[in-house]
C-alpha cells in the first residue's frame, strides 16, 4: 500500500517536472519572430504604399517622386549575428536591414474638456492630436509588439569624400525579435491656441531639475504634473520597461520659433520676461538632450517648403537659426512643416543643405529610407486623431485602433 503510493507520488513528480521544463523553455523563447523582408508585415506594407499614394497629397512624398533621384535602401538579406557577451550576457542580437517604422505625434491632449469643448478648434484638435490616456495606451501596445526606440543614425554611415559627406544606408544589429522604431514630437512649442485647447502650458524644470508639466488656468492655482507630456510619459515607461529603448534612444524634437518653444516666449524681444526665458528654455532643451532626445527643425514659422520663394525659406532658414538654434544646439535633421519635402533637385534643397541639414524627414505611409548622396530622406506616419479613425489605412502592426480610441472624442463612436 505504502509501496503504491510511493510510486504514485513519484510519477506525479516526474510529470510535474517535464510540465515545468516544456513550460520553462516556452517562456524563455521570444515569442516573436526575427524580423525578415519576406514576412507578410512587409508585403502588406508595400501594398499599403500603393494604397495610399493620393492620401496626405501635399503631405506626401510620393515613390515615383523620389524613386528619379533617389536609391532605395536594400532589403535582401537578413543575417544572424550573436554578439560575444556584455554586461547582459541573455540578449541575442541580429542583423537588421529592414524597414525602421517612423512615427509622430503632436504635444498630448491633456485635459480633454478644454480640446473637445464647443469652440472653433474642437475638429482640429479631434483630428491633428491624441489623448495622454491613448498615448499611454499607444506605448503599451508598441511595446506589446515588440517595437524598440532607436536613434536613426544607427541605420546609415557617413563617408568623407574630397571634404564632402557621403550617405550610405548601413545594416545594425539589433536584439533578437526587436523592430526599430523612431518617434517624433512637432511642434513642441505650444503655441497659444494649443495652450487653449487642452495641452499643458508649458515645461519647466523642478527643484531636483526634472522635467515637470506646467499648466495655470485663468483665475485659478497653476497645476504641476508629471505624466501629461510625452516626455514625461515615455520617461517613466522605459523606466519600468527598459528593454524599449535601444541604446538610450528617445525621439526627436521639431521645433518652430514663431511663438516659442515649449511654451516660452522666445520670439518676442519685446517681452519683459524675454531674457529668463530664454535662459529657461536653454536649460530644458539641454536637460532634454541629457535624457536622450534630440532636436530637428521645423522651420521658423512653420513655413510651407514647397510653396514658399526662395527668399522666404532663406529667411525662414535664418531666423530658425538665429533663434531657435542658439537655444537647442546643433542640429542636422530637417522635419518638413505639413510634410511638404523638397526635390533634391530643386533650388531651394540647397538652402536647408546650406544651413547644415541633411537628415530629412516627410510624412507618409510608409517609412523606407532613401540615401541620397548628401543627405538622407524618410517619412513618417502621423499618429493622430485621423490615424485612429482609420483615415491613414491599417496599423495594426503598431496597436489596435478600437482599444485605443478615447471616448471623450467627439464622434468617437
Ligand atoms: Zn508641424
Amino acid at each position: 500500500m505504502f509501496n503504491n503510493l510511493s510510486r504514485i507520488v513519484l510519477g506525479l513528480s516526474l510529470i510535474l517536472i517535464v510540465v515545468l521544463i516544456i513550460s520553462a523553455n516556452n517562456f524563455y523563447e521570444p515569442a516573436n519572430k526575427v524580423y525578415k523582408p519576406e514576412d507578410e508585415e512587409h508585403k502588406e506594407n508595400e501594398d499599403a504604399i500603393k494604397e495610399g499614394k493620393e492620401d496626405n497629397s501635399k503631405a506626401q512624398n510620393s515613390e515615383d517622386e523620389l524613386n528619379d533621384n533617389l536609391e532605395e535602401r536594400d532589403t535582401s538579406g537578413t543575417e544572424e549575428i550573436t554578439k560575444p557577451q556584455e554586461k547582459k550576457p541573455e540578449i541575442e542580437y541580429v542583423l537588421y536591414d529592414g524597414i525602421i517604422e517612423n512615427i509622430f505625434f503632436h504635444p498630448l491632449i491633456a485635459y480633454t474638456d478644454k480640446a473637445f469643448d464647443d469652440d472653433n478648434r474642437k475638429n482640429h484638435m479631434d483630428a491633428w492630436f491624441i489623448t495622454v490616456d491613448e498615448f499611454e495606451k499607444i506605448l503599451h501596445s508598441l511595446y506589446e509588439n515588440d517595437y524598440i526606440l532607436i536613434n536613426m543614425d544607427m541605420a546609415y554611415k557617413i563617408k568623407e569624400e574630397n571634404g564632402r559627406k557621403i550617405f550610405e544606408s548601413s545594416p545594425f544589429a539589433l536584439p533578437k525579435g526587436k523592430k526599430p522604431l523612431v518617434i517624433s514630437i512637432d511642434d513642441l512649442n505650444y503655441y497659444e491656441y494649443m495652450k487653449k485647447n487642452g495641452t499643458i502650458h508649458k515645461l519647466i524644470l523642478d527643484e531636483n531639475d526634472n522635467i515637470a508639466e506646467f499648466t495655470q488656468f485663468e483665475g485659478q492655482e497653476p497645476i504641476i504634473s508629471y505624466n501629461k507630456s510625452i516626455i514625461n510619459i515615455l520617461e517613466s515607461f522605459i523606466e519600468t520597461h527598459e528593454d524599449f529603448s535601444f541604446k538610450g534612444a528617445r525621439g526627436i524634437i521639431a521645433l518652430t520659433g514663431y511663438n516659442g518653444i515649449f511654451g516660452y516666449d522666445t520670439s518676442k524681444q519685446s517681452s519683459p520676461t524675454y531674457k529668463k526665458d530664454l535662459a529657461t528654455a536653454t536649460k530644458i532643451a539641454d536637460k532634454l538632450k541629457s535624457m536622450g532626445w534630440l532636436f530637428a527643425s521645423h522651420g521658423y514659422s512653420h513655413l510651407d517648403a514647397r510653396e514658399a520663394s526662395y527668399d522666404s525659406l532663406a529667411w525662414d532658414c535664418h531666423r530658425w537659426d538665429t533663434h531657435v538654434r542658439q537655444l537647442t544646439g546643433p542640429t542636422n535633421i530637417y522635419i518638413y512643416p505639413f510634410g511638404a519635402s523638397l526635390k533634391s533637385s530643386d533650388s531651394k534643397y540647397e538652402i536647408l543643405i546650406d544651413y547644415g541639414f541633411d537628415v530629412f524627414m516627410g510624412i507618409g505611409r510608409q517609412t523606407p529610407i532613401y540615401v541620397r548622396r548628401n543627405s538622407i530622406y524618410t517619412n513618417r506616419l502621423p499618429i493622430d486623431g485621423y490615424c485612429l479613425k482609420g483615415r491613414y489605412g491599417d496599423v495594426s502592426r503598431f496597436f489596435n485602433t478600437e482599444e485605443i480610441i478615447d471616448n471623450s472624442r467627439p464622434n468617437s463612436n
